[in-house]
């Protein structure tokens, strides 16, 4: 279980998550689909919550709580740090 990054980063990308993250799990990029934001490491990541306190337009959401119409960013995230 994680944190996932949804759309609302695609035009935000302000980068907050990435200076709160204690793990340093998050990255700026672009996904398979060419979507230029912010991702979460899955795999690193220790469930803290700070980045999604600090996000300013409500992008980041636990794995179990994403909304159905973000759901496909839990694999986006993971994706790409894949690659
Ligand atoms: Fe980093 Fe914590 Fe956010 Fe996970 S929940 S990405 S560890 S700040």
């Amino acid at each position: 279980m994680a944190y996932v990054i949804t759309s609302a980063c695609i035009e935000e990308r302000a980068g907050e998550c990435k200076l709160v993250c204690p793990v340093d799990c998050i990255a700026e990029g672009t996904s398979e689909d060419g979507e230029h934001m912010f991702f979460i490491d899955p795999d690193v990541c220790i469930e803290c919550g700070a980045c999604e306190t600090a996000c300013p337009v409500a992008a980041i959401y636990h794995e179990n709580d994403v909304p159905d119409s973000e759901k496909a960013f839990i694999e986006k995230n993971r994706l790409f740090y894949q690659k």
